[in-house]
């Protein structure tokens, strides 16, 4: 049987590194979203994540999200925070509060279009590819910049924000770097170009409290809210 004690413990002290990595920096915890993914565990594990008070939760297969909501309250906030092909846009959009991961041009013009259709603008983050890995999505960012402008004028997405993933590593400081950049990049960029950019989605299980540290708003964390409970 599922282990609600050890759910709840885990929620607890994922929480609790969260408050003490923003402590650390001198922020508020209040500003970092904890964004559970929960792609490892079916609806009714998120079940009871929601009942523990969570109410947001990430997946990176659209059709998880699709199989997933009916099951669960109303009030859940869906966070796609994996590639979405254009196919899927339109089935997907109205289910979601945050896409993180528009990683190419198309989409973002798709999404826009789909956005208009809907009568809601389509809240998105722009996902950079930091990290040189033949799996990760996103754009370059020597060319972000104009990506990001174009993006921001598309009548139905509404930026937000960058998002990116660090290399996997045992050593959460090697991540440091990366969100930094991301950090910078966003600084440049919003200097630039007046646009506010206020969300920064980074940080896995392995490395959210330096991303935290770094300046993160949302961490996207799955596995280590499920130590114990599930097979790896
Ligand atoms: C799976 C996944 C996560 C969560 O990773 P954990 O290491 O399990 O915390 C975060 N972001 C993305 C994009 C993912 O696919």
């Amino acid at each position: 049987m599922f282990n609600r004690s050890r759910l709840e413990q885990n929620l607890a002290a994922v929480v609790d590194r969260i408050d003490r990595a923003a402590d650390r920096v001198g922020r508020d915890p209040k500003g970092v979203t904890l964004v559970a993914v929960t792609k490892y565990v079916g609806s009714e594990v998120v079940r009871k994540l929601y009942d523990l008070g969570l109410r947001d939760f990430g997946e990176s297969r659209p059709q998880v999200i699709w199989e997933k909501r009916p099951m669960l309250p109303l009030d859940v906030r869906w966070h796609l925070i994996g590639h979405l092909q254009t196919n899927k846009i339109r089935r997907t959009l109205p289910m979601v509060e945050l896409i993180h991961s528009v990683d190419r041009l198309p989409l973002a013009e798709e999404l826009s279009q789909e956005g208009i259709r809907i009568g809601r603008r389509a809240a998105v983050l722009v996902e950079a590819k930091l990290v040189a890995d033949e799996l990760k999505h996103g754009f370059d960012p020597e060319t972000m910049s104009e990506s990001l402008k174009a993006i921001s004028l598309l009548p139905g997405i509404e930026l937000k924000g960058l998002m990116t993933m660090a290399s996997l590593s045992d050593h959460p400081e090697e991540a440091r770097p990366v969100f930094r950049q991301l950090r910078e990049l966003r600084d440049q960029v919003a200097e630039a170009t007046s646009l506010p950019l206020s969300d920064l989605s980074m940080g896995m299980s392995q490395d959210f409290e330096v991303a935290i540290e770094e300046g993160a708003t949302h961490v996207r964390v799955g596995s280590t809210l499920f130590d114990g409970l599930i097979d790896d």
